[in-house]
């Protein structure tokens, strides 16, 4: 068998080429005779790597020079307690909640201080973005917290929310390098590089430089705070070297590609192909609000629970595969990151119009 269409939420597909060029470079990585998940996290060849995938990323997303970027370890819900550590001073910050990985980092938080519910879009299953036009932030907030792309239920922070002059922290996750973002609004983003850049097990913070500080929480571990790795570069103990120099690959996948304008074009095309049929379709049927629709992650339904199942059960045989929705909301969802191919969105539609024909 060969590839497969993986419309997984992440693990998540990756530039064919990327991988092909990982492969070349596995047993002798650019004539240093030795695969990178061989070599010394202090070697010169490796700082190369590292610093390159910074520059990189520097460049696609203007990343101002009074913002550090770190590469860290501990996936993103790692984060959900690095943020409350590091950033509340006061021990109280509010939390935007529309959905699970939102709720986590609003639970974790709470362990740290006083997190408060500034809005929640759970009345309706999370699928829409509340209003934050005018939320109930108080002057001795730390921060404000959103997931901006929500991977579950499939919505998209299309306006941030006025945090009021606090600092705004965003989990984006599943969003990262979908299209540009202007860094200066936010005090600081973080990314778990598996939905839209890498393999598991790299978080990517970029953070504010005088959000730095050592007036972290007592008792927050080291390894836990900002500043050890930003003194360090990153290499304050051995980093997760291979997935850095997987992600290093991806960002210049993306340069290639045009940078974030581009991938964001190619992103909007990509999902109205399948919001235009799901909104013309008499068996399936989009789960979010329109104007919240997330262009990463589509969840849809057809209303019963047999046909969905039958539905995903035929389309894995015919090579689209992971497309059954999560856990918690049933149906299916099709995560279209940065690396699915127009063509998979293409194929997956005309499977779809055949499966609508035969079970009309
Ligand atoms: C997947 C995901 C997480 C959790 O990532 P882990 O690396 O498994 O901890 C958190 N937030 C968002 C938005 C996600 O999509």
């Amino acid at each position: 068998m060969g590839r497969v269409y993986n419309f997984s939420a992440g693990p998540a597909v990756l530039p064919e080429s990327v991988l092909k060029e990982a492969a070349d470079e596995m047993l002798d990585y650019k004539g240093s005779g030795m695969s990178v998940m061989e070599m010394s996290h202090r070697s010169k060849v490796y700082d190369g790597i590292i610093k390159e995938a910074e520059a990189d990323l520097r460049k696609l997303m203007n990343i101002p020079d009074n913002y550090k970027v770190l590469f860290l370890q501990g996936g993103a819900s790692l984060v959900f307690a690095s943020v409350p550590m590091n950033l509340m001073k006061n021990k109280k910050a509010g939390y935007i909640l529309t959905g699970q990985w939102a709720k986590k980092a609003f639970q974790e938080a709470k362990i740290y201080g006083e997190a408060v519910e500034l809005a929640s879009s759970a009345d309706e299953t999370f699928s829409y973005i509340p209003d934050c036009s005018d939320l109930p932030i108080t002057d001795d907030m730390d921060y404000v917290y959103i997931c901006e792309n929500n991977t579950i239920y499939g919505t998209k922070f299309w306006t941030l929310p006025d945090t009021k002059g606090k600092i705004l922290v965003a989990d984006q996750s599943s969003c990262f390098l979908s299209e540009p973002v202007d860094v200066t609004r936010y005090g600081m983003i973080y990314a778990g590089v598996q939905k839209n850049v890498g393999p598991a097990g790299v978080q990517v913070v970029i953070i504010r430089e005088d959000l730095i500080t050592d007036d972290v929480l007592p008792g927050t571990p080291t390894m836990m705070k900002y500043k050890t790795h930003a003194d360090n570069d990153s290499l304050y103990n051995t980093p997760p070297c291979y997935g850095i120099y997987i992600c290093g690959k991806v960002f210049k996948w993306i340069l290639d590609m045009g940078g974030l304008e581009a991938m964001k074009a190619h992103n909007e095309k990509k999902a109205k192909i399948l919001y235009d049929f799901l909104d013309s379709s008499k068996l399936f049927k989009g789960t979010v609000r329109k104007e919240d629709r997330s262009l990463m992650n589509v969840p849809f339904v057809t209303g019963n629970e047999e046909l969905d199942a039958k539905f995903v059960k035929e389309a894995t045989e015919a090579g689209f595969v992971n497309l059954k929705g999560h856990r918690t909301v049933g149906g299916m969802r099709a995560s279209i990151y940065n690396a699915m191919p127009m063509e998979g969105v293409e194929k997956l539609v005309e499977f779809m119009k055949k499966f609508e024909e035969a079970n009309a």
